[in-house]
């Protein structure tokens, strides 16, 4: 399917993270509104005039949290009370927040991990089978 007419869902945001290795949301043309989180609908002023955007991957951490018991799949991969994981809110530079898991953090010193702190996406980390976005300290 040519990039420009997938659908506005979370199947084709996965498919440009898996596959294309970008992070894509939408842009409202009627009033320029960008989130990451891809609708049929704009969110702010309800138009459904949208087209792909992507964004540079580039944010800082806003708020973040550290958790004991995740998803199976997370469990199989070792992450549980002894390891927890860090899942935050990245403020991206474009200026809107979403959540994603936070690597190269001590899930188990939380205190030493630092809102405000650079990100990048960190696409090469990004599991096909459970897509989700994942950034690392810049
Ligand atoms: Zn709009």
């Amino acid at each position: 399917m040519a990039t420009e007419t997938r659908p506005f869902n979370a199947t084709s945001f996965n498919a440009y993270l898996t596959e294309d290795k970008r992070l894509m949301g939408v842009r409202c043309r009627a009033c320029g509104m960008l989130s990451p989180e891809p609708r049929p609908l704009c969110r702010s002023c309800h138009s459904r005039d949208l087209e792909w955007h992507e964004f540079s991957g580039r944010g800082e951490l806003s708020t973040f949290t550290c958790i004991s018991i995740g998803p199976v799949y997370m469990v199989e991969q070792g992450f549980g009370r002894n390891n927890p994981y860090c899942s935050g809110i990245v403020t991206l530079e474009e200026g809107p927040r979403i959540s994603a898991r936070i690597l190269g953090v001590d899930g188990n010193n939380p205190q030493n991990i630092r809102t405000g702190m650079d990100l990048v996406l960190a696409l090469e980390e990004i599991d096909p089978e459970h897509p989700s976005l994942m950034f690392r300290p810049a």
